[in-house]
C-alpha cells in the first residue's frame, strides 16, 4: 500500500536493524528515503540497492548523530539534493549494560550523548523546516525502558525517558504548524543490539512478553510508517508500544 507517494525521509541509523527495516518499509510505501550511519559502509551500501531495488530514490550518509553541526548539514544535504523534507526518523542508538555502581562516565555520556542529544541534533535540524513548511512528521524511537527501569542499563532507559519527554514538548512547540511528533517504544527486538546482551537477561526479556515471542524489526516499521502517513495526521506528542504485551 503506497501511503507516502512523494514524501522524503530522513532515517538515522538505517543502515542495520530497525532502522534498515524502516528505511525498506517507507520506500515500499513510495517515498525516497535518505539514512545515516555510523561506519558500517558495506550495510549501508545493501540498504541503498534494496532502497533502488523497490525503485525509490536512497541517499546513504555516514554521520555521527552526535554531531550537532553534522546533523544541520545532513539535512542540508537532503534538502539540497532532493528539494525537501517531509519526515524524520530518530532511530540511531546504543546501550551498554552495567549495574549503576559499575557504570563510569563515559559509559553514562556515550549513550546519553547517541540516545539523546542525538535525537535533539536532527529534531533541531529539522524544525525549521516542518515549521516554514507546515508539515512534517517526527518519529523518534525510544524504548518501553524509557517507561520503565532497566536492570543494567540506567543510562539507557534515562536516554529513553528523556526522548519522550523531548518528543512531548517538541509536539507542543511545532504542533502550531501541523508537525507531529511521536515515539515508537519497541520491546524487546531481534537486532545486533540484542544480540550483544547475555543470553539470560535477552530469555527474560521474552519471557515477560504476553505473546511469547521476540519481535522483529518490521513489527517496528509497520508502526512507523502509519505514524508517517497523513492517516496518522490527528495523532502528535503519543507514545506507541511495539513490545507484545511486554510491558503490562
Ligand atoms: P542496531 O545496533 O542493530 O543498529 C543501530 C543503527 O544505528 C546502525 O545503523 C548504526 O550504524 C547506527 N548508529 C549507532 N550509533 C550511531 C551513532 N553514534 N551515529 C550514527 N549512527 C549510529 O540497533 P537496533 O536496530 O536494535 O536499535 C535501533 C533503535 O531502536 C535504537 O534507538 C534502540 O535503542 C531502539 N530499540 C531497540 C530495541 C531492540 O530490542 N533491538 C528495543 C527498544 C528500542 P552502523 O551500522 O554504522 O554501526
Amino acid at each position: 500500500m503506497a501511503r507516502l507517494k512523494g514524501k522524503i525521509a530522513l532515517v538515522t541509523g538505517g543502515s542495520r536493524g530497525i532502522g534498515r527495516a524502516i528505511a525498506l518499509d517507507l520506500a515500499i510505501n513510495e517515498a525516497d528515503v535518505a539514512f545515516t550511519y555510523r561506519q558500517n559502509e558495506v550495510e549501508a551500501q545493501s540498504v541503498v540497492e534494496q532502497v533502488t531495488k523497490i525503485g525509490r530514490r536512497c541517499l546513504a550518509i555516514r554521520a555521527e548523530v552526535t554531531d550537532f553541526e553534522k546533523a544541520g548539514q545532513v539535512v542540508e544535504q537532503v534538502q539540497a539534493t532532493w528539494g525537501g523534507l517531509d519526515i524524520l526518523v530518530n532511530n540511531a542508538g546504543i546501550h551498554h549494560n552495567e549495574a549503576i555502581w559499575a557504570m563510569n562516565e563515559t559509559q553514562w555520556d556515550a549513550v546519553l550523548e547517541v540516545n539523546l542529544k542525538g535525537v535533539f541534533n536532527y529534531i533541531r535540524a529539522a524544525a525549521s523546516i516542518f515549521r516554514a513548511q507546515k508539515s512534517g512528521k517526527i518519529i523518534n524511537i525510544a524504548s518501553i525502558h524509557g517507561l520503565r527501569g532497566r536492570q543494567e542499563g540506567a543510562n539507557y532507559s534515562a536516554a529513553k525517558a528523556g526522548v519522550i519527554g523531548l518528543t512531548k514538548s517538541v509536539a507542543r512547540d511545532l504542533g502550531p504548524y501541523q508537525v507531529n511528533v511521536n515515539v515508537v517504544a519497541p520491546g524487546i527486538i531481534e537486532t545486533d543490539l540484542v544480540r550483544a546482551i547475555p543470553p539470560e537477561l535477552r530469555e527474560r526479556f521474552i519471557a515477560e512478553t504476553v505473546l511469547g515471542r521476540i519481535g522483529q524489526v518490521e513489527d517496528v516499521a509497520y508502526l512507523v510508517t502509519f505514524l508517517a502517513s497523513d492517516q496518522a495526521r490527528h495523532i502528535t506528542g503519543e507514545v506507541i508500544k511495539v513490545d507484545g504485551g511486554q510491558y503490562i
